[in-house]
């Protein structure tokens, strides 16, 4: 498997869409990210599976 993946990621207040880079060698995993457009912090919980990443979910604040 890429041990780098990259997921989009879409700002739920704003629409805006991110690109993330997850490291899948570190496991399940919950990043904080500013939007660049309206500056909320969301934090995306990442499921990591054999295959790299099997699912994510966006909380935001
Ligand atoms: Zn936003």
């Amino acid at each position: 498997m890429n041990i780098l993946e990259t997921i989009s990621v879409q700002c739920p207040s704003c629409g805006e869409v991110m690109e993330l880079q997850v490291d899948c060698e570190e496991g399940n995993q919950e990043i904080t990210e500013e939007c660049p457009v309206c500056d909320r912090p969301l934090t995306i919980l990442i499921s990591i599976s054999d295959n790299g990443v099997s699912s994510f979910d966006i909380v935001a604040d």
